[in-house]
Order: structure tokens, then sequence, then C-alpha cells
């Protein structure tokens, strides 16, 4: 068991419980993102299921439905980043026409589907409404791609039908996926986990615990506080300190570490096929697979800043040297001159899609302020104003995210911000 989980030890300290009969009802993942909490949490749902003791290469009927992620007794639930994953396993599908291949894309796309399982949301809820059309439509693609089903001979054919799962994926990540789990999910998956198995154990997998509001929390609390005889409760996370002391009480942590150049090597060319030659991180193996590439959007956060510190001076401000230093070093002469504007800068961004772009946005605009602090180019004075600026950016990340404002507006009204801050 475990044996897809590469190079993290707390596979065998899991392997150790199962076979002392000691495994607690509710578990923390707790570790760095991409290290494999998510992977490991399903495989233990694999195990506990199985009906054979749980060995990697076990046919019972359980299992193979676990392979799949389309086991009754497994629900998923909390934030995700998933379209990357799910782009990279397209390509690794794609390119090589194996059994291993179309399990890691199918499980990659119900990696995210999962979070949209009837037994979780309310009918009434906006986001899963908007979801269901299209996951009908997912499901009739998936089921084409059915690993009980011979492959399309054509390979231009499987190709489209991938894209058009990716597509529809991509869709449900940006428009319906909740940014923490809402308190109603948190009572429905208790309702779910009071119900018999359909085999031996129900899991329930939450993902980002430590994002989950205050009301999402105390309902999870009590859940905890009365597990279910057949329920396990997995949690994961890669802010262990920013989860409730009360919660972390409830649950034993298994930690997840950063992973070395050998296991990232291994991950990259065993699970996804790609050559791991440059790549020192899996979180950059992904990045691959960004509809902008990781300079373009630092190029677009240069833009923004140099946009922001010349409305600054017309409005009469001084200027902020240690930063225009910071954003020089990117940009040439000619694109400082280019006077793009913010519609033209989220162009530039895909429009700001998938929202992992939106991240890394903002993320390269803060980088810019760090740069000029760690240079020693900033004074006092650009010191307190990067202050007021990080708590702007911090409510255009979510602006986004949770408001659902768009990437232009959200520009907009940061630029103002940070111009008025200067
Ligand atoms: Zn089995």
């Amino acid at each position: 068991m475990f044996e897809n989980l590469i190079g993290q030890p707390a596979a065998g300290l899991l392997a150790e419980d199962i076979a002392s009969k000691r495994l607690p009802p509710s578990i923390l993942f707790s570790g760095p993102s991409a290290s494999g909490k998510l992977t490991c949490a399903i495989e233990l749902a694999r195990v506990l299921s199985c009906e054979k003791g749980g060995s990697w290469t076990c046919t019972c009927a359980s299992c193979l439905r676990h392979k799949e992620l389309a086991h009754p007794d497994l629900l998923i639930a909390g934030p995700k980043d998933s379209i990357l994953e799910i782009r990279a396993a397209a390509a690794a599908f794609i390119a090589n026409r194996t059994p291993a291949t179309r399990y890691l894309f199918l499980r990659s796309v119900r990696k995210l589907s999962l979070r949209f399982h009837p037994s979780l949301s309310d009918r009434d809820d906006s986001k899963f409404a908007k979801a269901l059309p299209l996951l009908a439509d997912l499901e009739e693609r998936l089921e084409e791609l059915s690993p009980s089903r011979p492959l399309p001979e054509d390979g231009a054919e499987l190709e489209k039908c991938v894209k058009g799962v990716v597509g529809i994926a991509e869709k449900l990540e940006t428009d319906c996926l909740w940014d923490s789990m809402p308190v109603a999910q948190v009572r429905n998956a208790a309702a779910w986990s009071r119900l018999s198995p359909s085999g031996r154990t129900k899991v329930l997998v939450v993902e980002g615990a430590d994002r989950m509001q205050e009301s999402a929390r105390n309902a999870f609390l009590k859940v905890l506080e009365e597990p279910p005889a057949n329920a396990v409760f997995i949690l994961t996370t890669s802010r262990r300190g920013a989860i409730m002391p009360t919660i972390l009480s409830r649950v034993r942590t298994y930690a997840f570490i950063e992973r070395d150049s050998q296991s990232v090597a291994e991950v990259v060319s065993r699970v996804f096929r790609a050559d791991p030659a440059g790549i020192d991180n899996l979180t950059n193996f992904f990045y691959r697979f960004l509809p902008v590439q990781p300079d373009t959007i630092t190029a677009a956060a240069a833009l923004f800043v140099d946009l922001v510190l010349k409305q600054a001076i017309d409005s009469g401000r001084r200027p902020l040297p240690g930063l225009r230093g910071a954003v020089s070093s990117v940009l040439s002469e000619p694109d400082s001159l280019a006077d793009l504007g913010i519609p033209q800068i989220v162009s530039m961004l895909n429009k700001c899609k998938p929202g992992i772009v939106w991240h890394l946005f903002l993320s390269s605009v803060a980088g810019f302020m760090r740069k000029a602090l760690a240079s020693g180019g900033a004074d006092a004075r650009e010191t307190s104003i990067f202050a007021r600026w990080t708590a702007s950016i911090r409510k255009a990340l979510d602006s986004v995210d949770i408001y659902n404002i768009n990437p232009v507006s959200a520009l907009e009204m940061l630029s103002l911000e940070m111009r008025e801050a200067c």
C-alpha cells in the first residue's frame, strides 16, 4: 500500500498504524503544496475499503472503483487549484495512451468533480446550481474515456475528447468552486458520514482545512467530537498553524515533507511521463501548463506597477525610486513607453483565467515591493506605502476569488487605492 506516494515518510507511519489497528478516525495531513497529501488521502480511502487487505495491485470490486475515484464511500471537499494538474495529466494521456495515463487523467478530473457531489451540496446553492449542467456534460464525456471502453483509434479524436473534458473542468473550477467549505456542506457531509458505508469505511477528505470559515469550523468540530463508527475524516493543510487548536486536538497529524529533487524527478517522469530536466519542484512543473507563461505574468505585473507609478506622478505624488528600480529591471524601454491600460494587461493574462493566474499576478506585484525592500533602495516612506499596498492587494485577491468581481474592475480599484496611498 501507498506505493504511489513517492518520497514521503508519512506513508510508512500510516501503513504501520493500519497494520496495528491504531489508525485514528480523524487525521490531518500537513505539509507543503504538491507533496502528495491528496494522493495519500485517496490511497488511504482505497486501503480502508479494500476487501482483500489493501495491496497495491488488488483488483477487488472496491479497489477498482477507488482507482477511478468512483467509489460511493469517498467524498472530497474544500478548495483546490486542480486545473494545472488536469492539464499535465491530459498532456501525459494524449502523448502516451496507456492504462496508467488514462487513470491519471480520469483521476485528476474526478479530484475536482467529486467536490460537487450531490451528497455535499444543497440544490439552492448558486454555485452548485451553476455546476450541475457542466457536471452532466462532464460525466457524459468521461464515460467515453472510461477504462471499460476501448479508446478511439484516431489520436485526433481522443485529443478532442480530452480537451473537451479539460475545458469543462476549467469552467467548473473557475466559476463554481467554493473558496472554502460552506457550513451547509459540513452539515451534509456529517449526515453522509453517519449513513452505513456501501463497503467497509466511508472517507471524507477536506482539503485546505485552514481555510474554513468560523461557522464551518465550529460545525466540523462538532462532527469530530462524536465521530461516526464507520467513517474516517482526513483533513489536509499547508498551514497547520492556521487551524483551530480545538480541531488540532481532535486529529492526529501526519507530516508531509518538501520533495527532494530525486522525488520530484520521479513524479515528473514516472507519473506524468515528462522530461524532468530543469524541474526542481513540482509546482514549477505544473506552471508549464499555465495558459500564460510565468515570464508574461511577471511582465504584466511590472507594466501594472509602472502604470500606477506614472498615474501617481501625474496626480502630483512623489516618485518611489526603490520600486521604480525594481520594475525597471524587468521592463525594457519600449515596454515602459507602451502605455498599456488595465484591460490590455488583463488580456495579456488570458483574462486572469484560470484563477491561479490572478494569484500569480498579484504575488508578482508584491514581489516587486519585496525586491525594492531587499535592494535597500526603498526609504521609510516607500516602506510604509508598501504596507498599505499589501492590504489592498489582499483585498483585490479576495474580490475576484470570493466576490467574483471581474479582474479589470478589481485592478482599476487596486490601482486607485495604490495611487491614493502614495
Ligand atoms: Zn482491494
